[in-house]
Protein backbone atom coordinates (compact mmCIF):
# COMPACT_ATOMS: atom_id res chain seq x y z
CA UNK A 1 0.00 0.00 0.00
CA UNK A 2 2.73 2.43 1.14
CA UNK A 3 4.84 1.59 -1.99
CA UNK A 4 1.88 2.53 -4.36
CA UNK A 5 2.53 6.36 -3.18
CA UNK A 6 4.72 8.70 -5.10
CA UNK A 7 7.64 9.49 -2.71
CA UNK A 8 6.69 13.30 -3.21
CA UNK A 9 3.26 12.65 -1.37
CA UNK A 10 5.20 10.41 1.51
CA UNK A 11 7.62 13.17 1.61
CA UNK A 12 4.54 15.55 2.06
CA UNK A 13 3.02 13.15 4.47
CA UNK A 14 5.95 12.78 6.31
CA UNK A 15 6.84 16.46 6.81
CA UNK A 16 3.18 17.85 7.89
CA UNK A 17 2.88 14.48 10.34
CA UNK A 18 6.47 15.12 11.64
CA UNK A 19 5.27 18.80 12.38
CA UNK A 20 1.82 18.38 13.58
CA UNK A 21 3.12 16.02 16.47
CA UNK A 22 5.93 17.94 17.61
CA UNK A 23 3.08 21.19 18.20
CA UNK A 24 0.79 18.42 19.52
CA UNK A 25 3.30 17.33 22.35
CA UNK A 26 4.80 21.38 22.48
CA UNK A 27 1.44 22.64 23.20
CA UNK A 28 0.10 20.19 25.55
CA UNK A 29 3.23 20.89 27.35
CA UNK A 30 2.52 24.49 27.47
CA UNK A 31 -0.83 24.34 28.31
CA UNK A 32 -0.75 22.12 31.58
CA UNK A 33 2.09 23.93 32.77
CA UNK A 34 -0.49 27.11 31.81
CA UNK A 35 -2.80 25.03 33.89
CA UNK A 36 -0.29 24.96 36.94
CA UNK A 37 0.81 28.28 36.65
CA UNK A 38 -2.82 29.77 37.07
CA UNK A 39 -3.97 27.70 39.22
CA UNK A 40 -1.41 28.64 41.90
CA UNK A 41 -2.08 32.94 40.94
CA UNK A 42 -5.92 31.66 41.45
CA UNK A 43 -5.28 30.62 44.95
CA UNK A 44 -2.88 33.20 45.78
CA UNK A 45 -5.41 36.11 44.60
CA UNK A 46 -7.82 33.82 47.04
CA UNK A 47 -5.33 34.09 49.97
CA UNK A 48 -4.91 37.87 49.44
CA UNK A 49 -8.79 37.92 49.47
CA UNK A 50 -8.92 36.18 52.76
CA UNK A 51 -5.53 38.12 54.29
CA UNK A 52 -7.72 41.34 53.77
CA UNK A 53 -11.02 40.28 55.46
CA UNK A 54 -9.42 38.27 58.46
CA UNK A 55 -7.37 41.71 59.11
CA UNK A 56 -10.46 43.45 59.05
CA UNK A 57 -12.75 40.66 61.03
CA UNK A 58 -10.28 40.75 64.24
CA UNK A 59 -12.26 43.35 65.81
CA UNK A 60 -15.80 41.75 64.89
CA UNK A 61 -14.29 38.47 66.38
CA UNK A 62 -12.92 39.58 69.63
CA UNK A 63 -16.18 41.24 70.22
CA UNK A 64 -18.32 38.63 68.87
CA UNK A 65 -19.58 41.42 66.98
CA UNK A 66 -22.02 39.45 64.14
CA UNK A 67 -23.25 42.71 62.98
CA UNK A 68 -20.01 44.14 61.28
CA UNK A 69 -18.79 40.51 60.86
CA UNK A 70 -21.52 39.88 58.28
CA UNK A 71 -21.79 43.54 56.61
CA UNK A 72 -17.98 42.83 55.62
CA UNK A 73 -18.71 39.61 54.19
CA UNK A 74 -21.84 41.01 52.44
CA UNK A 75 -19.13 43.16 50.76
CA UNK A 76 -17.88 40.15 48.82
CA UNK A 77 -20.97 40.20 46.83
CA UNK A 78 -18.66 42.68 44.70
CA UNK A 79 -16.99 39.53 43.41
CA UNK A 80 -19.11 37.64 41.39
CA UNK A 81 -16.59 34.72 41.65
CA UNK A 82 -16.93 33.96 45.61
CA UNK A 83 -19.78 31.83 46.54
CA UNK A 84 -19.29 31.20 50.30
CA UNK A 85 -17.48 32.91 53.37
CA UNK A 86 -17.99 31.52 56.72
CA UNK A 87 -16.18 33.36 59.67
CA UNK A 88 -16.26 30.63 62.94
CA UNK A 89 -15.95 32.00 66.49
CA UNK A 90 -12.93 30.30 68.61
CA UNK A 91 -15.66 27.60 69.98
CA UNK A 92 -16.63 26.68 66.38
CA UNK A 93 -19.63 28.70 66.34
CA UNK A 94 -20.50 30.17 63.04
CA UNK A 95 -20.07 34.52 63.45
CA UNK A 96 -21.21 35.24 60.18
CA UNK A 97 -21.77 33.82 56.75
CA UNK A 98 -21.91 35.35 53.51
CA UNK A 99 -23.81 33.24 50.47
CA UNK A 100 -23.69 33.86 46.94
CA UNK A 101 -27.13 34.47 45.29
CA UNK A 102 -26.18 32.14 42.77
CA UNK A 103 -24.77 29.26 45.61
CA UNK A 104 -28.21 26.94 45.88
CA UNK A 105 -29.27 23.48 45.27
CA UNK A 106 -26.69 21.88 43.13
CA UNK A 107 -23.86 23.37 43.79
CA UNK A 108 -24.40 23.29 47.40
CA UNK A 109 -23.76 19.68 47.82
CA UNK A 110 -20.93 19.83 45.39
CA UNK A 111 -19.69 22.33 47.60
CA UNK A 112 -20.35 20.48 50.33
CA UNK A 113 -18.93 17.32 48.95
CA UNK A 114 -15.63 18.65 47.69
CA UNK A 115 -14.37 22.17 48.89
CA UNK A 116 -15.91 22.50 51.53
CA UNK A 117 -15.82 19.07 53.37
CA UNK A 118 -12.07 19.48 52.69
CA UNK A 119 -11.50 22.90 53.58
CA UNK A 120 -13.68 22.66 56.88
CA UNK A 121 -12.77 19.06 57.32
CA UNK A 122 -9.03 20.21 58.06
CA UNK A 123 -10.46 21.67 61.43
CA UNK A 124 -10.60 20.29 64.71
CA UNK A 125 -13.73 19.94 66.61
CA UNK A 126 -13.90 23.98 67.52
CA UNK A 127 -13.14 24.36 64.09
CA UNK A 128 -9.38 25.71 64.30
CA UNK A 129 -6.95 24.91 62.43
CA UNK A 130 -3.08 24.91 63.08
CA UNK A 131 -2.09 27.06 59.61
CA UNK A 132 -3.43 27.99 56.39
CA UNK A 133 -5.22 25.27 54.23
CA UNK A 134 -5.73 25.66 50.49
CA UNK A 135 -7.54 23.71 47.84
CA UNK A 136 -8.48 23.46 44.34
CA UNK A 137 -9.98 21.41 42.08
CA UNK A 138 -11.66 21.79 38.17
CA UNK A 139 -14.73 24.24 39.47
CA UNK A 140 -14.23 25.54 43.07
CA UNK A 141 -10.99 26.56 45.29
CA UNK A 142 -11.03 27.69 48.48
CA UNK A 143 -8.86 28.85 51.24
CA UNK A 144 -9.03 28.65 55.56
CA UNK A 145 -7.46 30.39 57.63
CA UNK A 146 -7.33 30.98 61.84
CA UNK A 147 -7.76 34.55 62.54
CA UNK A 148 -5.64 36.07 65.47
CA UNK A 149 -6.03 38.74 67.99
CA UNK A 150 -2.29 39.29 69.81
CA UNK A 151 -0.67 36.36 69.23
CA UNK A 152 -3.44 34.23 70.11
CA UNK A 153 -6.37 32.34 67.64
CA UNK A 154 -9.69 33.81 67.73
CA UNK A 155 -11.42 32.23 65.37
CA UNK A 156 -11.27 31.19 61.65
CA UNK A 157 -12.21 32.03 57.96
CA UNK A 158 -13.10 30.44 55.10
CA UNK A 159 -13.65 31.80 51.71
CA UNK A 160 -14.49 29.69 48.90
CA UNK A 161 -14.33 30.86 44.94
CA UNK A 162 -15.19 29.35 41.93
CA UNK A 163 -12.17 28.59 39.27
CA UNK A 164 -13.91 31.06 36.35
CA UNK A 165 -10.86 33.17 36.05
CA UNK A 166 -8.85 30.31 35.83
CA UNK A 167 -10.43 28.80 33.24
CA UNK A 168 -11.19 32.17 31.16
CA UNK A 169 -7.17 32.74 31.07
CA UNK A 170 -6.78 28.90 29.98
CA UNK A 171 -9.72 28.91 27.48
CA UNK A 172 -7.68 31.98 26.00
CA UNK A 173 -4.02 30.29 25.75
CA UNK A 174 -5.65 27.55 24.34
CA UNK A 175 -7.48 29.40 21.55
CA UNK A 176 -4.60 31.26 21.07
CA UNK A 177 -2.24 28.09 20.83
CA UNK A 178 -4.82 26.34 18.47
CA UNK A 179 -4.79 29.61 16.34
CA UNK A 180 -0.94 29.25 16.02
CA UNK A 181 -0.81 25.66 15.89
CA UNK A 182 -3.07 25.69 12.69
CA UNK A 183 -0.79 28.77 10.93
CA UNK A 184 2.28 26.80 11.77
CA UNK A 185 1.06 23.77 10.18
CA UNK A 186 -0.22 25.09 7.11
CA UNK A 187 3.04 27.32 6.90
CA UNK A 188 5.45 23.90 7.61
CA UNK A 189 2.73 22.44 4.91
CA UNK A 190 3.18 24.74 2.67
CA UNK A 191 7.14 24.67 3.03
CA UNK A 192 6.97 20.87 2.91
CA UNK A 193 5.49 21.15 -0.58
CA UNK A 194 8.18 23.27 -1.81
CA UNK A 195 10.87 21.30 0.13
CA UNK A 196 9.82 18.03 -0.94
CA UNK A 197 10.98 18.99 -4.40
CA UNK A 198 14.59 19.33 -3.38
CA UNK A 199 14.43 15.67 -3.19
CA UNK A 200 12.17 14.43 -5.62
CA UNK A 201 13.32 16.62 -8.33
CA UNK A 202 16.98 14.73 -8.82
CA UNK A 203 15.09 11.56 -7.95
CA UNK A 204 12.36 12.47 -11.22
CA UNK A 205 15.09 13.11 -13.54
CA UNK A 206 17.08 10.16 -12.53
CA UNK A 207 14.06 8.18 -13.42
CA UNK A 208 13.49 10.27 -16.62
CA UNK A 209 17.05 9.88 -17.92
CA UNK A 210 16.91 5.56 -17.12
CA UNK A 211 13.06 5.77 -18.86
CA UNK A 212 14.80 7.02 -22.13
CA UNK A 213 17.77 5.26 -21.68
CA UNK A 214 15.47 1.92 -22.19
CA UNK A 215 13.16 3.65 -24.56
CA UNK A 216 15.89 4.86 -27.07
CA UNK A 217 18.14 2.48 -26.50
CA UNK A 218 20.53 5.06 -26.52
CA UNK A 219 23.13 4.83 -23.85
CA UNK A 220 24.13 8.19 -22.94
CA UNK A 221 22.25 10.69 -20.22
CA UNK A 222 22.09 14.44 -19.42
CA UNK A 223 22.34 14.12 -16.04
CA UNK A 224 24.41 17.53 -13.83
CA UNK A 225 26.61 15.58 -12.51
CA UNK A 226 28.86 18.42 -10.38
CA UNK A 227 26.37 18.29 -7.24
CA UNK A 228 27.87 17.18 -4.12
CA UNK A 229 25.34 15.43 -2.30
CA UNK A 230 24.55 11.57 -2.53
CA UNK A 231 22.38 12.20 -5.85
CA UNK A 232 25.49 13.55 -7.12
CA UNK A 233 27.07 9.93 -6.68
CA UNK A 234 24.51 8.49 -8.14
CA UNK A 235 24.23 10.43 -11.13
CA UNK A 236 27.92 9.49 -11.60
CA UNK A 237 27.22 5.91 -10.94
CA UNK A 238 24.87 5.82 -13.89
CA UNK A 239 26.89 7.90 -16.38
CA UNK A 240 29.93 5.51 -15.92
CA UNK A 241 27.16 2.57 -15.67
CA UNK A 242 26.16 4.22 -19.33
CA UNK A 243 29.78 5.01 -19.69
CA UNK A 244 30.57 1.07 -19.36
CA UNK A 245 27.60 -0.14 -21.63
CA UNK A 246 28.34 1.50 -24.44
CA UNK A 247 32.38 0.48 -24.54
CA UNK A 248 30.68 -2.89 -24.25
CA UNK A 249 28.33 -2.40 -26.80
CA UNK A 250 31.08 -1.21 -29.34
CA UNK A 251 33.87 -4.06 -28.09
CA UNK A 252 31.06 -6.67 -28.74
CA UNK A 253 29.86 -5.35 -31.66
CA UNK A 254 33.28 -5.11 -33.31
CA UNK A 255 34.27 -8.02 -32.32
CA UNK A 256 31.32 -9.58 -33.74
CA UNK A 257 31.56 -7.78 -37.32
CA UNK A 258 35.64 -7.74 -37.61
CA UNK A 259 38.22 -10.02 -38.24
CA UNK A 260 40.86 -10.22 -35.07
CA UNK A 261 43.86 -10.29 -37.69
CA UNK A 262 43.11 -7.77 -40.19
CA UNK A 263 40.56 -5.27 -38.37
CA UNK A 264 38.53 -5.75 -41.76
CA UNK A 265 35.34 -7.32 -42.12
CA UNK A 266 34.48 -10.86 -41.17
CA UNK A 267 32.41 -13.04 -43.30
CA UNK A 268 28.81 -13.04 -41.59
CA UNK A 269 29.75 -9.18 -41.25
CA UNK A 270 30.12 -8.82 -44.84
CA UNK A 271 27.66 -10.76 -46.08
CA UNK A 272 24.97 -8.58 -44.62
CA UNK A 273 26.24 -5.37 -45.95
CA UNK A 274 26.38 -6.83 -49.19
CA UNK A 275 22.90 -7.70 -48.82
CA UNK A 276 22.52 -4.08 -47.92
CA UNK A 277 24.48 -2.96 -51.08
CA UNK A 278 22.52 -5.32 -53.44
CA UNK A 279 19.31 -3.91 -52.38
CA UNK A 280 20.37 -0.08 -52.97
CA UNK A 281 21.90 -0.87 -55.92
CA UNK A 282 18.97 -2.92 -57.28
CA UNK A 283 16.65 0.29 -56.49
CA UNK A 284 19.26 2.57 -57.80
CA UNK A 285 19.65 0.44 -60.52
CA UNK A 286 23.55 0.69 -60.60
CA UNK A 287 26.19 -1.83 -61.03
CA UNK A 288 27.82 -3.88 -57.95
CA UNK A 289 31.50 -4.81 -58.52
CA UNK A 290 32.42 -7.55 -56.72
CA UNK A 291 36.49 -9.07 -56.55
CA UNK A 292 37.35 -12.19 -54.61
CA UNK A 293 41.00 -12.40 -53.88
CA UNK A 294 43.22 -15.61 -52.77
CA UNK A 295 47.20 -15.35 -51.93
CA UNK A 296 48.92 -17.03 -54.53
CA UNK A 297 51.12 -19.83 -53.04
CA UNK A 298 50.27 -19.63 -49.59
CA UNK A 299 51.16 -22.64 -48.57
CA UNK A 300 54.34 -22.05 -49.26
CA UNK A 301 54.80 -19.27 -47.45
CA UNK A 302 53.58 -20.74 -44.39
CA UNK A 303 56.08 -23.30 -44.85
CA UNK A 304 58.84 -21.32 -45.65
CA UNK A 305 58.60 -18.18 -43.75
CA UNK A 306 56.66 -20.16 -40.60
CA UNK A 307 52.96 -19.36 -39.88
CA UNK A 308 53.52 -15.96 -37.71
CA UNK A 309 54.97 -14.47 -41.19
CA UNK A 310 52.21 -16.02 -42.99
CA UNK A 311 50.18 -13.88 -40.83
CA UNK A 312 51.70 -11.05 -41.51
CA UNK A 313 51.23 -11.66 -45.11
CA UNK A 314 47.43 -11.87 -44.74
CA UNK A 315 47.48 -8.22 -42.84
CA UNK A 316 49.63 -6.43 -45.44
CA UNK A 317 47.64 -7.80 -48.33
CA UNK A 318 44.62 -6.47 -46.04
CA UNK A 319 46.40 -2.66 -46.02
CA UNK A 320 46.69 -3.15 -49.75
CA UNK A 321 43.24 -3.84 -49.94
CA UNK A 322 42.14 -1.05 -47.59
CA UNK A 323 44.49 1.46 -49.80
CA UNK A 324 43.00 1.08 -52.80
CA UNK A 325 39.24 1.13 -51.69
CA UNK A 326 37.21 4.07 -50.96
CA UNK A 327 35.34 4.78 -47.74
CA UNK A 328 31.88 3.56 -49.03
CA UNK A 329 33.29 0.38 -50.80
CA UNK A 330 33.19 -3.31 -48.63
CA UNK A 331 36.63 -4.65 -48.08
CA UNK A 332 36.09 -8.13 -46.15
CA UNK A 333 38.29 -11.48 -45.11
CA UNK A 334 36.18 -13.88 -45.33
CA UNK A 335 38.93 -16.97 -44.09
CA UNK A 336 41.84 -18.11 -44.27
CA UNK A 337 43.82 -15.70 -47.08
CA UNK A 338 40.79 -15.16 -49.26
CA UNK A 339 39.23 -11.33 -49.29
CA UNK A 340 36.47 -10.22 -50.98
CA UNK A 341 36.11 -6.09 -52.18
CA UNK A 342 32.76 -4.68 -53.38
CA UNK A 343 32.47 -1.49 -54.87
CA UNK A 344 29.75 0.47 -54.56
CA UNK A 345 28.29 1.40 -58.41
CA UNK A 346 31.58 -0.47 -59.95
CA UNK A 347 31.10 -0.75 -63.64
CA UNK A 348 33.12 -4.19 -64.91
CA UNK A 349 36.01 -1.61 -66.56
CA UNK A 350 36.10 0.39 -62.81
CA UNK A 351 36.20 -2.87 -61.01
CA UNK A 352 38.60 -4.34 -62.94
CA UNK A 353 40.97 -1.15 -63.06
CA UNK A 354 40.60 -1.91 -59.01
CA UNK A 355 41.56 -5.31 -59.20
CA UNK A 356 45.05 -4.12 -61.34
CA UNK A 357 45.99 -1.64 -58.64
CA UNK A 358 45.27 -3.94 -56.00
CA UNK A 359 47.32 -6.92 -57.72
CA UNK A 360 50.34 -4.20 -58.31
CA UNK A 361 49.83 -3.18 -55.35
CA UNK A 362 50.02 -6.64 -53.77
CA UNK A 363 53.20 -7.70 -55.98
CA UNK A 364 55.39 -4.71 -55.23
CA UNK A 365 54.63 -4.94 -51.62
CA UNK A 366 57.69 -6.07 -49.21
CA UNK A 367 57.05 -8.40 -46.63
CA UNK A 368 59.80 -9.04 -43.98
CA UNK A 369 60.60 -12.26 -43.03
CA UNK A 370 61.77 -12.84 -39.45
CA UNK A 371 65.64 -12.67 -40.16
CA UNK A 372 64.72 -9.08 -41.84
CA UNK A 373 65.27 -10.64 -45.31
CA UNK A 374 62.35 -9.63 -47.91
CA UNK A 375 60.04 -11.30 -50.65
CA UNK A 376 57.10 -10.37 -52.44
CA UNK A 377 53.73 -12.48 -52.46
CA UNK A 378 51.26 -12.23 -55.27
CA UNK A 379 47.52 -12.70 -55.62
CA UNK A 380 44.83 -13.74 -58.43
CA UNK A 381 41.28 -11.84 -58.40
CA UNK A 382 38.06 -12.64 -60.15
CA UNK A 383 35.95 -10.17 -61.23
CA UNK A 384 32.44 -9.64 -61.73
CA UNK A 385 30.25 -6.63 -61.92
CA UNK A 386 26.76 -6.60 -62.70
CA UNK A 387 23.33 -4.35 -61.90
CA UNK A 388 21.48 -6.63 -59.60
CA UNK A 389 18.21 -7.89 -60.33
CA UNK A 390 16.55 -9.59 -57.35
CA UNK A 391 18.20 -9.06 -54.25
CA UNK A 392 18.39 -12.33 -52.50
CA UNK A 393 19.28 -14.21 -55.58
CA UNK A 394 21.85 -12.29 -57.08
CA UNK A 395 24.25 -12.58 -53.52
CA UNK A 396 25.11 -16.34 -54.47
CA UNK A 397 25.12 -15.53 -58.43
CA UNK A 398 27.47 -12.68 -58.10
CA UNK A 399 29.78 -14.92 -55.74
CA UNK A 400 30.01 -17.56 -57.65
CA UNK A 401 30.35 -15.69 -60.46
CA UNK A 402 33.68 -13.81 -59.01
CA UNK A 403 34.63 -17.36 -57.60
CA UNK A 404 34.72 -18.88 -61.25
CA UNK A 405 36.74 -15.56 -62.48
CA UNK A 406 39.33 -16.32 -59.58
CA UNK A 407 39.53 -20.14 -60.25
CA UNK A 408 40.05 -19.24 -63.80
CA UNK A 409 42.48 -16.44 -63.16
CA UNK A 410 44.74 -19.69 -60.50
CA UNK A 411 44.36 -21.53 -63.78
CA UNK A 412 45.70 -19.13 -66.16
CA UNK A 413 48.98 -18.96 -64.02
CA UNK A 414 48.04 -16.75 -60.85
CA UNK A 415 48.85 -13.21 -59.76
CA UNK A 416 46.21 -11.71 -62.43
CA UNK A 417 42.89 -10.92 -62.66
CA UNK A 418 39.90 -12.42 -64.51
CA UNK A 419 36.85 -10.79 -65.66
CA UNK A 420 33.95 -13.21 -65.25
P1 LIG B 1 46.90 -21.29 -54.39
O1 LIG B 1 47.85 -20.46 -55.11
O2 LIG B 1 46.28 -22.37 -55.24
O3 LIG B 1 45.87 -20.53 -53.62
O4 LIG B 1 47.80 -22.09 -53.37
P2 LIG B 1 47.75 -21.97 -51.82
O5 LIG B 1 48.93 -22.62 -51.24
O6 LIG B 1 47.53 -20.58 -51.39
O7 LIG B 1 46.52 -22.84 -51.55
P3 LIG B 1 45.29 -22.48 -50.64
O8 LIG B 1 44.73 -21.18 -51.06
O9 LIG B 1 44.37 -23.64 -50.66
O10 LIG B 1 46.05 -22.40 -49.29
C1 LIG B 1 45.44 -22.01 -48.10
C2 LIG B 1 46.48 -22.07 -47.02
O11 LIG B 1 46.40 -20.91 -46.21
C3 LIG B 1 46.22 -23.21 -46.12
C4 LIG B 1 46.48 -22.72 -44.73
O12 LIG B 1 47.60 -23.35 -44.18
C5 LIG B 1 46.80 -21.28 -44.94
N1 LIG B 1 46.10 -20.46 -43.99
C6 LIG B 1 44.77 -20.36 -43.87
N2 LIG B 1 44.47 -19.47 -42.90
C7 LIG B 1 45.63 -18.99 -42.42
C8 LIG B 1 45.99 -18.04 -41.40
O13 LIG B 1 45.13 -17.45 -40.75
N3 LIG B 1 47.31 -17.78 -41.19
C9 LIG B 1 48.26 -18.42 -41.88
N4 LIG B 1 49.56 -18.10 -41.61
N5 LIG B 1 47.98 -19.32 -42.83
C10 LIG B 1 46.68 -19.60 -43.09
MG1 LIG C 1 42.74 -20.24 -50.54
MG1 LIG D 1 45.85 -19.42 -51.98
Amino acid sequence: MFDRISIRYKLIVLLGLSAALALLISSAITIYSTYLSESRASLRVLHQLTDVISENMRAALAFGDAGSANTMLASLRADPHVLLAVVNDESGRPLAEYRAARLSGALVSRLQAGVQARILGSADALGRVDGFVEHIDNDLMGVLRPVFFEGAPIGVLAVVSDTGVMWARIRELVLLQVVTSVLTLVLLLFLSVKLQSLFTRPIMKLVGAMQDVARTKNYRADLKADRRDEFGTLYAGFHAMLADIRERDERLSLLATTDALTGLANRRHAMETLQTMLARAQRKGEPLGIIMLDIDAFKAVNDRYGHPVGDRVIQDVARVLQANARDYDLVARLGGEEFLVVCDGGTPEATAAMAERIRAGVEAREVRDTAEASFHVTVSLGVHSAVPQSAQDDIEKMIRAADKALYRAKEAGRNRYVVG
